[in-house]
């Protein structure tokens, strides 16, 4: 079903105009920290707002405890921007920490603490301004072009004036306030659950790995979650406990249990996911405890400060990414990034199931830049996990990784436009895939190319995370 919010085009004339950069950025996760970035290091003035005190997004605010693989399983294809914030949050994160990671690409474990410091750091050294503490509720339009931004602060509500405008919200909040078509979910709405994310200290990391070594893996480990089940020391639902990302030798992140039924998109459900997260983390302690050696003496230390959101609205973009362009490795003249994780759709309600395809190793396929554009919007880019796609191509492309990818075209497409003096529609795209690859970005060894020569594989595989 297609959905479309009421755009709000009165301007409240007495609000004050609070800044005038070249390019604003709304959402301070992956995306729209890549795409700030960006935008700064090609000369834009550029001004990056974000709800919290801190960025990244999902990465921190939800405690998702790993970095999903920034490879194909044979070489690195995120490069660029993402890469150099996952590298420097490794060196910063200290010498164990580096050495434990030094070699891995895919699912580095999330230091939070080092991780916010970082992107502040990097985000400020491009040059972007960042203002936190700042929510953007209205957008002011003027024929196809957003004319102004209204945010609310300490400071009270004012209005951001910018050339070029990215939403990097993760719920396309810009693009659905300025009325551009979005989908939400599946056929019948359904919706991925949320996960409550969380830390835990006082962990065992060497008898978790020998009970994991002498019992045969993750079975014995997914055995525990079924006897737990069946003794009512654990809801039914998700078997797997996937996503332990070991931060330290005691301490570790959990990725763990689903709440369903919620719309990241909606005040109440956030708020009934917050405390039903809450509960389960309780409820999930005392398994671990029980049951799972190497976490009978844990101590929870900080759970997300919201559920975890897999999925919300995606936009209707000049081009639709769909699951046959997936599985077939198309590739696009357009192509900004590449992408080769699973996709990975949590199921909507406890007695479902996850559906699981993937690619082969060493492949992946193209996402081209039009996916990015917001129909009807001229100065608006949208990066991130709500870009156009269908609902299985939004279970893969959602992942930090690829939001990187994107965020960084996103920017590095608005400071072309904003020199230009256009809106978005009117950048030479040749020109950003040069930029791109000249700034670390990697689009294929043959950009425009097809690869049609495999077929890409379906069902339920063995996979080392889910995420
Ligand atoms: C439980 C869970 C586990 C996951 N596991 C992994 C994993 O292991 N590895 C991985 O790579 N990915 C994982 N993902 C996916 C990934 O974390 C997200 O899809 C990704 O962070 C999306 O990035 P984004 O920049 O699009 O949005 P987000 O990370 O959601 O960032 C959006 C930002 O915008 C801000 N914002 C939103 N609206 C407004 C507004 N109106 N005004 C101001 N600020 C606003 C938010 O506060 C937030 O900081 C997981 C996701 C979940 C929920």
């Amino acid at each position: 079903m297609v959905n479309q919010v009421q755009a709000s085009i009165q301007l409240s004339s007495k609000l004050p105009v609070s800044y005038t950069p070249d390019v604003v950025v709304v959402g301070g996760g992956a995306s729209g920290i890549a795409a700030a970035m960006a935008a700064a290091r090609n000369g834009a003035d550029t001004l990056l707002i974000e709800q919290r005190g801190y960025l990244g997004g999902m990465g921190t605010a939800a405690l998702v405890p790993a970095f999903c693989p920034y490879t194909d399983g044979e070489k690195p294809i995120i490069r660029g921007i993402g890469l150099e914030l996952l590298e420097k949050m490794k060196l910063a994160a200290g010498e164990a920490f580096y050495s434990r990671n030094k070699d891995r690409l895919d699912w580095v474990a999330i230091d939070v603490e080092t991780l916010k410091c970082v992107y502040d750091q990097e985000v400020l050294e491009s040059g972007a301004k960042i203002l936190f503490h700042t929510f953007a509720d209205q957008v002011l339009l003027e024929g196809d072009r957003i004319s102004g931004l209204v945010i609310s602060n300490k400071s009270g509500r004012s209005v951001v004036q910018a050339k070029l405008y990215i939403d990097a919200t993760g719920d396309a909040d810009l693009a659905a306030l300025a009325g551009v078509p979005f989908q939400t979910g599946g056929e019948h709405g359904e919706m991925q659950p949320g996960t409550m994310c969380y830390l835990v200290t006082g962990a065992n990391q060497a008898r978790f790995d020998q009970f994991l070594i002498d019992t045969g893996q993750n079975i014995a480990l997914e055995n525990t979650v079924i006897e737990a089940q069946r003794n009512g020391d654990l809801p039914q639902g998700r078997k797997r406990i996937s996503g332990i990302a070991w931060i330290t030798d005691t301490v570790a992140g959990f990725n763990f249990g689903h709440i369903f039924g919620i719309d990241g998109t909606k005040a109440e459900d956030l708020t009934r996911a917050a405390i039903e997260g809450r509960q389960l983390i309780q409820v999930q302690i005392q398994f671990l405890r029980k049951y799972v050696p190497g976490f009978e003496d844990i101590h929870l230390v900080h759970s997300g400060d919201q559920i975890g959101i897999r999925e919300t609205r995606r936009i209707a973009g000049d081009y639709t990414l769909v699951v046959e362009d997936y599985m077939s490795m198309r590739s696009f003249e357009d192509d900004i990034a590449r992408n080769a994780y699973f996709i990975d759709i949590h199921l909507a309600n406890a007695s479902s199931t996850m559906t699981i395809k993937y690619l082969p190793k060493g492949k992946s396929h193209g996402v081209p830049y039009r996916c990015m554009l917001p129909q009807g919007k001229s100065n608006l880019i949208v990066a991130g996990r709500s870009v156009s796609s269908d609902r299985p191509v939004q279970g893969s492309l959602r992942v930090m990784p690829n939001c990187f990818a994107m965020g960084q075209a996103a920017g590095t497409a608005a400071a072309m436009a904003s020199r230009d003096g256009g809106g978005f529609r009117e950048i030479s795209v040749s020109g950003l895939q040069r930029r791109l690859i000249e700034q670390g970005a990697w689009l294929g060894e043959r950009p425009g190319y097809a690869e049609h020569d495999q077929a890409a594989i379906s069902g339920h595989i063995e996979f080392e995370e889910e995420c």
